[in-house]
């Protein structure tokens, strides 16, 4: 169902709702990047870098990690955010948002399994976030990895992307080709 809303203004107040959820949070990286960087650098790879035009799909980017990563694990919160998402933006973007949000119930190891399983499974669309969820992250910890990173778990992470990208490869060529450059150059930034 196409959004009946003109775009820029839905995209711009995704952004702000994501900027308010992310407000006191920083990247891992050494760096430590705002957190809102982060889905900035969805919507570029997206927009920008692949072309993809469709305003539900650049929403739920801008909101992707709204539900999963904000403060307060409380239950309630995160029922309150869904709700929020889907009254402010519709059914289709909080479908997308949690599509691409990992089961946090899961621990860590298992949901990087559940997550390699999950994206086969996800729609056309949600692989799309998922592809610049990826992208986004591998340049990220190319370009500036957590201080406590060894070598091997940075090696380790560029596989587990590859393989979650791998499982859902037929999406969109273009974007695919920026995850693979992507992953050359941060594999070739760490000897790899
Ligand atoms: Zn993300």
């Amino acid at each position: 169902m196409p959004a009946t809303d003109p775009p820029l203004p839905r995209l711009i107040a995704a952004l702000d709702y994501a900027a308010q959820q992310h407000r006191d949070q920083r990247r891992k990286g050494i760096e430590a990047a705002p957190y809102i960087n982060h889905p900035i650098a969805l919507l570029r790879i997206l927009a920008v870098e692949a072309g993809i035009d469709d305003g539900d799909v650049l929403v739920a980017a801008a909101l992707h990690d709204v539900i999963e990563d904000c403060s307060g694990p409380a239950q309630e919160f995160i029922e309150q955010r869904r709700a929020e998402i889907g009254a402010q933006f519709g059914a289709r973007v909080l479908e997308l948002v949690e599509a691409v949000t990992d089961d946090k119930a899961l621990p860590k190891a298992q949901r990087k399994l559940a997550q390699i399983e999950h994206a086969g499974q996800l729609s056309r669309e949600a692989r799309l976030i998922k592809f610049a969820d990826k992208t986004a992250n591998v340049r990220d910890i190319g370009m500036s990895p957590p201080a406590d990173w060894e070598p091997a778990r940075i090696a380790e992470y560029f596989d587990w992307a590859a393989r979650v990208v791998d499982a859902m490869r037929g999406a969109d060529a273009t974007l695919e080709a920026v995850f693979d450059a992507a992953l050359a150059q941060a594999r070739r930034a760490h000897g790899g």
